[in-house]
């Protein structure tokens, strides 16, 4: 099973993923996880990412789709994965679909996490605290920024698959359990 975990920055989308990975034998492919481990190895591309990152704003959509499509065609990725973080604009959404046929691979599901803004300022200030600001990213200036980034530029995504008919939308409010009964749910139907 292939699906795309949607949802604006701090919507839960890495804590649902754990779930999916555990239940479904898929694995998880995150850009930002991906992007924070090449600027902690201090890589070209962690460089040149640092600073966009730190903004909130997004990293090039050729460069996003080269890491994904290299990634996608090791060999633990056969069995499955999520993506999560990605796509997050309509270039990356469009560059996704052109891999996948290419590659011979197809799209099972799209899972979007809706959660409105002011619950996500909440959440966001609750992970900067715990984390003691561990990422750059968790504040409330960066996250102002980001949660713009995802209306203007990843919002539109979500309105690319619904025009295909291949969203599922779970209430990201609710606890996180039945967040994933709910998720748990729609995969199980696509199976
Ligand atoms: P995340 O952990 O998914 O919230 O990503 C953290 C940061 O990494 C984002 O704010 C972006 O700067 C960058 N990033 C992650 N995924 C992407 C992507 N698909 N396209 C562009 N930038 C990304």
């Amino acid at each position: 099973m292939n699906l795309i975990l949607f949802g604006p920055p701090g919507a839960g989308k890495g804590t649902q993923a754990e779930f999916i990975v555990d239940r479904y034998k898929v694995v998880q492919l995150s850009t930002g996880d991906m992007l924070r481990a090449a600027v902690a190895a201090g890589t070209e591309l962690g460089k040149m990412a640092k600073a966009v990152m730190d903004r909130g704003d997004l990293v090039d959509d050729q460069i996003i789709i080269g890491i994904i499509g290299d990634r996608i065609d090791e060999p633990d990725c056969k069995g499955g994965f999520i993506l999560d973080g990605f796509p997050r604009t309509l270039g990356q959404a469009e560059g996704l679909d052109r891999m996948l046929d290419e590659k011979g691979l197809t799209l099972d599901a799209v899972v979007n996490i809706s959660v409105p803004d002011e619950e996500l300022f909440k959440r966001i200030e609750k992970r900067a605290a715990e984390t003691g600001g561990s990422r750059a990213d968790d504040n409330a200036e960066t996250l102002k920024n980001r949660l713009k980034v995802y209306h203007d530029q990843t919002a539109p995504v979500l309105a690319y698959y619904e025009k295909k008919n291949m969203v599922d939308t779970v209430d990201g409010l609710q606890a996180i359990d039945q967040v994933t009964a709910n998720i748990v749910t729609i995969l199980d139907g696509k199976r």
